[in-house]
């Protein structure tokens, strides 16, 4: 499964709708200090549930929403869009068939939030559910970023299973065993 886009708009310094297209399977995002390199992964990490501000460096989730700069006035929404190309059809049920599979959420001032997969409103946790067990999502081991590696070198046995269950692709199976139970 590739990131073929991430579409930005009101979301941190991103104030213009902007599209970033990734073209290869290695890409470098580079650019002075302060530029907005680590906004653009905090958007993945938002777009895919991240519910904890500090997360995203921000003392609360509004944080994420444009808040001016010199000569351009606040703005009320955040939106953050990224496209997989699903071509591979490493994305099971409902949306297997699809080649594109668009993940949207956007926040107003108001504390509003909303999420879409290709543009059809849904929960939080239908985004976490359609990709468990691909190592994408807020358990998951597609975004390492500074410190994980020693927290995963570190890990409690507890951890490290589900580390490792992510890996293997089962942990949507133990989630389900999980719900079926306390049904
Ligand atoms: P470094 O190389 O230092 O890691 P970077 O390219 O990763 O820098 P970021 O941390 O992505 O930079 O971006 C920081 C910039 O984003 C700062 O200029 C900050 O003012 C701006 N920024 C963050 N949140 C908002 C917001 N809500 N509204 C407007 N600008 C914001
Ligand atoms: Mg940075």
């Amino acid at each position: 499964m590739r990131l073929a886009y991430i579409k930005l708009a009101g979301f941190k310094s991103f104030a213009e709708p902007t599209t970033i297209t990734i073209f290869h399977n290695l890409v470098g995002i580079v650019g002075p200090n302060g530029c907005g390199k680590s906004n653009v992964i905090d958007a993945v990490r938002w777009v895919l549930g991240e519910s904890k501000a500090s997360a995203l460096r921000g003392d609360s989730m509004q944080d994420v929403i444009f808040s001016g700069s010199g000569n351009r006035k606040a703005i009320g929404r955040a939106s953050v869009e990224i496209v997989f190309d699903n071509h591979l059809n490493k994305i099971t049920g409902q949306w297997s068939s699809y080649t594109e599979i668009a993940i949207k959420r956007t926040l107003q001032r108001n504390g509003v939030s909303s999420y879409f997969i290709n543009n059809l409103q849904v929960r939080r946790r239908d985004i976490a559910d359609l990709f468990l067990g691909t190592g994408v999502g807020g358990q998951g081991y597609a975004i390492i970023e500074q410190g994980m590696i020693s927290r995963i070198i570190e890990a409690k046995p507890q951890e490290l299973k589900s580390f490792l269950e992510e890996a293997a692709g089962i942990s949507q199976y133990r989630e389900r065993r999980h719900e079926t139970s306390l049904r």
